[in-house]
Formats: C-alpha cells, structure tokens, sequence
C-alpha cells in the first residue's frame, strides 16, 4: 500500500466518516484512522471535546491510543496515521512520541497547523524521530466539513 495514492484516497474516506460523526456532539469535524504496515485500520477516532469534557480529547490523541490498545505496544513503527486536517502541536508531538512513520492529512491548517503550516513539529532537525507527511489528500472535502460546521454554527 505504501505510496498508492488511491490507498490514501480510501484511508481518508475512513477518516472522514469519523469526522462527520463528530457534529452529533457539538464537535469539531475531524477523524482520524491508524493502520498498520499491511493497511489494517488498527485505531480511529475524532474530535471528543466536547462529549467527554476533555481538552486533549483530539481525533488523532483518540485513534494513537486505540492503535495502542490494539497493538498492544506505545510504538505504532510500521503504522500511518491518516487525519482530516492537519494536526495541532500537541497531536503532532504525539505523533513523534509513538514513533508514527507517515501522516496523511487532508486540509491545511493555517492558524494551528503543526506539521508543515504553522510549525513543523514532526520533521525539525532537533526531533528524535521524523515523520513523512502527505498533505492535502481529498482537502476539499475534509475542508467543506469543517467550514459547514462552523457555518452552521453562526
Ligand atoms: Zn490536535
């Protein structure tokens, strides 16, 4: 799977049907899946602020500690990280704690974004692992959800 580009189309299909469920709580529309060397989704997960109170309750935090409990390991090497829109510092820095070899993100974010817009926590030189990360997979519609919500919202 690694490096088709239609693989990742279909990752982010996953993904985005965690991000569209978020709403039903008042959440911010953003999933995020984890899967495995062969392509396995082994953690999902999306926004939970909201339904649970908790701050860190992020799509990403979510489906690392699935993958987690799946593997039954912290270390998800093999594993790729596929969210709707690109990870916040904290996110991000989980990312590199459990040593996630790839992030695939949907939309840009240009006010937080933590792995190329804002700051790039996954691939500073000063990290003690690098991330590869593919930006901008079906960005339109994993930007549309958010800028519905928000709409919405008004
Ligand atoms: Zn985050």
């Amino acid at each position: 799977m690694y490096g088709d580009p239609r693989r990742f189309d279909d990752l982010m299909g996953l993904a985005l049907v965690e991000a569209a469920a978020a709403p039903a709580t008042g959440d911010v529309p953003v999933g995020a899946v984890v899967v495995d060397a062969d392509g396995a989704v082994v953690g999902a997960g999306r926004n939970a602020r909201e339904a649970t109170g908790d701050p860190t309750a992020h799509a990403e935090v979510l489906a690392l500690r699935a993958a987690a409990e799946t593997l039954g390991r912290w270390r998800l090497d093999g594993c790729t990280l596929v969210v709707t829109l690109e990870p916040c510092a904290m996110c991000a820095g989980a990312i590199v704690l459990a040593r996630v070899p790839r992030v695939v993100l949907g939309a840009w974010d240009p006010k937080a974004g933590a792995t190329g817009s804002v700051w790039d926590v996954v691939r500073d030189p000063r990290s003690v692992h690098r991330v590869e990360v593919v930006g901008g997979v079906r960005e339109d519609e994993c930007g549309d959800l958010l800028r519905d919500f928000f709409e919405n919202q008004r």
